[in-house]
């Protein structure tokens, strides 16, 4: 799984930063590249923001992970195709990926 997306919201107003340094590591770490909602079409993973999280936005469309059934949410206009999965799963996932192909070289 080499194309996966983070769905960025478009935001008006500033997130909380403890939210936003929990994200920008997690997109560090894990490489996950930030990308609009069209070009999150694409993408074979849509990772989303647990339902714990702030946002500013009260149309999100509630769902859940398709990994780990937690509650997450996303924008409406959010890619239909990619499957949605929660910031925990993603890193878990990039995480096992990353050691096997460590130990495949
Ligand atoms: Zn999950």
């Amino acid at each position: 799984m080499n194309n996966w997306r983070y769905c960025r919201p478009t935001r008006k107003r500033k997130p909380r930063q403890e939210d936003m340094d929990l994200m920008r590591q997690f997109l560090e770490r894990t490489g996950i590249k930030v990308v609009s909602e069209e070009e999150a079409e694409e993408a074979d993973v849509v990772v989303c923001n647990t339902s714990d999280m702030w946002t500013p936005f009260r149309d999100n469309v509630s769902t859940v992970c398709a990994e780990c059934g937690k509650g997450i949410y996303h924008r409406p206009h959010a890619p239909r195709k990619p499957r949605k999965i929660c910031l925990n799963c993603a890193a878990e996932m990039s995480e096992r990926e990353a050691r096997e192909r460590n130990s495949k070289n």
